[in-house]
């Protein structure tokens, strides 16, 4: 059977060492196993505050759309392994990071396994996720809770949001055309 390849969707955030270069560093590797579509604007956002301990550095965010042949989990591990190539620590949901790579969407499929859970828990309740994803596919449906990116960034509040910088950080990435690749 042939394999279909389907509109899969990346969040990125990081928050330790040069960050706007480990955002780049990773969307290149990870444009070295799928074909990048679209990449959202860069966004800041403030660390989420774990109960007794101090907030860590802020984030820079942003969303990628990438189109895989690969297998959630294959995507999971892709996603692991460039964590793990820029220098992730293992550490807790919390720690700060160089880099991290979540799966939001994979497609409209709803997937609950032991190390993959997509769409991604706490996507509808995350600004930081939302507004780059809104950005780059406002339709993109979220299959459980029934709404598009579109309807749930409106129910989010935006305030603790920034927009560094246009989809330009992301260079050439995402700039040439499918078949110049
Ligand atoms: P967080 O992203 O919540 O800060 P981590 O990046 O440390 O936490 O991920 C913890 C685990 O979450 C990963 O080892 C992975 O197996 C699991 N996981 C479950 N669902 C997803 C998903 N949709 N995207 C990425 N990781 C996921
Ligand atoms: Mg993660």
């Amino acid at each position: 059977m042939a394999r279909v390849s389907e509109r899969v969707f990346l969040a990125l955030g990081a928050n330790l060492g040069d960050r706007a270069a480990n955002m780049r560093e990773a969307l290149r590797r990870i444009g070295e196993r799928c074909r990048i579509v679209a990449v959202s604007s860069l966004y800041e956002s403030p660390a989420l505050v774990d109960e007794g301990s101090p907030a860590g550095p802020d984030y820079l965010n942003a969303v990628a759309e990438v189109e895989a042949s690969l297998a959630p989990g294959e995507v999971l591990r892709l996603a692991k392994e460039v964590e793990r190539a820029l220098g992730r620590e293992p550490g807790g949901h919390w720690a700060a990071r160089p880099i991290d790579i979540d799966i939001l969407l994979y497609g409209e499929r709803a997937i609950d396994t032991p190390e993959l859970t997509v769409p991604h828990p706490r996507m509808a309740e995350r600004a930081f996720v939302l507004a780059p994803l809104a950005e780059i596919a406002p339709e993109a449906a979220h299959p459980s809770l029934g709404g598009t990116a579109g309807d749930l960034v409106a129910e989010v509040d935006l305030s603790g949001l920034r927009h560094v910088e246009g989809p330009e950080w992301a260079g050439d990435e995402c700039a040439r055309p499918p078949d110049a690749r």
